[in-house]
């Protein structure tokens, strides 16, 4: 977390799609909150690849270089390559996935609220497979010390900052003896440094079950890369709704905030999408820059939308605009 300052150079990426609706009624929301910011737009996506030959073109890996922060909206098939190529070259660590209930939505219970760390560098994802023949293959699994306490220590740093009192440690030490046995024991090296945070650990299969018998019981969780992966989708399950979902890749002095749905063809300039999980991602940004108080503004208006259900996008069983719902919120801050 950085400290706060009297202007910010943003980054803005809106990508394909819903992403460029999204993102202007996000920012128009931003725009109200009286904080200085200098938006430097950036190309990336499909669209970016049929005009420029690349799906991500140097000039905007150069203006996410050079701002505080960058926001994301969202790229059509290229999104994997786009934002995998953007975290290995920001050395982007930490994947942070926030799984919140709001009223008046599809969620499994009201009072759902943590946070997922999971290791974005190496893991089953960084390794590679290995093709033997066509009656079996080998994928590596990486754990390092380093990689590993990194995360953890992030997701302890992170607890403590934003007054959560627990963090579980997601592992498989059961059968993965020596890797996950290395993340059990990092974990709790790492816990006896922050006496104030309560931890347990579980493994990620009994996990899997509890955030859906006890998901009110989870605080942050932290976990290995494809562990995590899994654990996300089923958080994004859990509180329903690809347009309420926001996540944030975090390095070491660079992050990324973008919406966890994606440019979604069907809808795009219909100007129907909800804009709401960019603007969440938006308040995840406000709160990595430092500014708390923004971030309880703009979370609390879009609350306050979400309870009085009055302006709501179709997926939320509404008939309001991309940009109707953004002057709603605007209106609540
Ligand atoms: P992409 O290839 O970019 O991932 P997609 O077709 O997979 O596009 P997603 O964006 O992943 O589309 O969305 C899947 C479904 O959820 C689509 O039907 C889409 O309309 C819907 N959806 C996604 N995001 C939103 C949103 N912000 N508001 C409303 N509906 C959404
Ligand atoms: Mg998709």
């Amino acid at each position: 977390t950085s400290k706060t300052k009297d202007k910010y150079k943003i980054a803005v990426i809106p990508g394909d799609g819903i992403g460029n609706e999204v993102m202007e009624a996000a920012i128009y929301v931003l725009n109200a909150l009286n904080i200085n910011f200098d938006y430097v737009y950036g190309e990336a996506g499909d669209e970016c690849l049929e005009k420029n030959g690349t799906a991500l073109p140097d000039e905007t890996l150069d203006i996410i270089r050079n701002s505080d922060a960058c926001l994301f909206g969202a790229a059509g098939e290229t999104a994997a390559d786009v934002i995998v190529k953007i975290r290995q070259e920001m050395k982007m660590f930490a994947n942070l996935r926030p799984v919140k209930s709001y009223p008046n939505t599809n969620s499994l219970s009201d009072n759902i609220d943590f946070m997922i760390v999971r290791e974005n560098t190496e893991g089953l994802y960084i390794a590679g497979e290995e093709s033997y023949t066509d009656e079996g293959a080998v994928a590596r699994r990486i754990i390092t010390r380093e990689a590993e306490k990194r995360i953890i220590e992030y997701a302890f740093k992170y607890a403590k900052e934003n007054n959560k009192s627990k963090v579980t440690g997601v592992h498989k030490a059961n059968v993965l003896k020596k890797s996950d046995g290395l993340f059990k024991d990092v974990f709790y090296e790492v816990a006896k440094r922050y006496p104030e945070i309560a931890t347990e650990d579980y493994y990620v299969d009994a996990t899997a079950m509890y955030l859906i018998t006890k998901p009110e019981s989870f605080d942050v969780i932290v976990t290995t890369n494809l562990f995590g992966d899994i654990l996300s989708d089923e958080g994004a399950g859990l509180v329903g709704g690809l347009g309420l979902i926001p996540s944030a890749n975090i390095g070491e002095d660079a992050a990324l905030f973008e919406p966890v749905h994606g440019s979604a063809p069907d809808i795009a300039g219909q100007g129907k999408a909800n804009p709401i999980a960019m603007m969440l991602s938006a308040i995840m940004m406000l709160r990595y820059l430092g500014e708390n108080e923004a971030a309880n503004r703009f979370d609390g208006a879009i609350l306050k939308v979400l309870n009085e259900a009055d302006i709501l996008t179709g997926d939320l069983g509404g008939s309001a605009t991309t940009m109707e719902l953004a002057e709603e919120v605007k209106n609540n801050l």
